[in-house]
């Protein structure tokens, strides 16, 4: 088995480095699923209300055994839902959250996306405080926020994201998020960390893998590792989903880290946080 880092958030909460997503995963095949996961080493899951698979995922991390204080789960608001936000629905949907997971705590709970237009993430955020207060999310934090959201959040409200999860790999990698992270005490954690698996035919990771006798998907994952980053990669498939936590073994050089640099091109393939709605 993998010994998996960890970075410790600004709470003092620490979570694992390398962890699993489940996006996409039907809640039928996420048991399975996580449940190979977990087999593999993995100990952190990122799952989401509007992924429709927190029961698949509960009903794994139940079935696996492993003490519940070895687990980070991390679960999101769907914010985009078509609602008028108030406290009260934050704080039911979280609880629906839980209860479809089976957990009386989540480690890491996250707001989806600012949906700017609506304006409505600082009432989100202050029933987020209060559920942090209460203990049943270790730590808070938001999804998808670009630099003047984090700022705006906190001066409004005097608490620091524990985490802002963004779209984050080699041609999006997204530099000014990850220094503003640094100075204001958040820790970057990567989505579609693979590229969705898109940018993994690029001759210089195939040429970086073949010197290190690992695979392009293990390479960029030891890049994320690297940087700081926490990474969430997912796959339905066994040997991939082995082959995504053995990046542990291996250092890269400046060389290859020059050359992964050099992949930035911009490209996102995700929506645009700055106007998703
Ligand atoms: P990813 O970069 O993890 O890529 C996954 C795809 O890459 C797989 O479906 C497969 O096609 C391929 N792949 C995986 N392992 C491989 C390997 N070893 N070799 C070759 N190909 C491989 O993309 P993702 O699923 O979009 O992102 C990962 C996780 O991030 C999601 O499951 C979810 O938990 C999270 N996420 C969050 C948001 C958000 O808005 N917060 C958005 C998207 C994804």
């Amino acid at each position: 088995m993998t010994v998996n880092p960890t970075v410790t958030l600004n709470n003092g909460v620490p979570m694992p480095q390398l962890g699993y997503g489940v996006f996409q995963i039907p809640d039928a095949e996420a048991a399975t699923a996580v449940g190979t996961a977990l087999r593999e080493g993995y100990r952190s899951v990122d799952t989401a209300a509007v992924y429709g698979n927190e029961e698949g995922t509960g009903a794994a991390l139940a079935a696996s055994g492993i003490p519940r204080e070895e687990l980070f789960v991390t679960t999101k608001l769907w914010n985009g839902a078509s609602t008028t936000w108030t406290r009260d629905l934050v704080l039911r949907e979280f609880d629906a959250s839980l209860t479809r997971l089976g957990l009386d705590h989540v480690d890491l709970y996250l707001i989806h996306w600012p949906h700017p237009m609506r304006d409505e993430y600082l009432t989100i955020w202050r029933a987020f405080e209060e559920i942090a207060r209460s203990g049943r999310a270790r730590a808070i934090g938001v999804s998808n926020f670009q630099p003047a959201q984090l700022r705006r959040l906190i001066a409004e409200t005097g608490t620091v994201p524990a985490v802002n999860q963004i779209e984050l790999h080699p041609w999006l990698q997204q530099a000014e998020l990850r220094s503003l992270h640094t100075e204001l005490g958040i820790a970057t954690e990567a989505w579609s960390p693979l590229g969705q698996g898109k940018l993994l035919d690029a001759p210089v990771l195939a040429k970086i893998a073949a010197k290190h006798g690992r695979t392009p998907a293990q390479v960029v994952l030891r890049w994320h590792l690297q940087l700081g980053n926490v990474v969430i990669p997912k796959s339905a498939t066994p040997s991939r989903i082995r082959e995504n936590i053995d990046v542990l073994g291996f250092e890269l050089d400046q060389d290859d880290l020059g050359a992964i640099a050099a992949l930035d091109n911009g490209t996102r393939l995700g929506p645009d946080p700055d106007t998703f709605d």
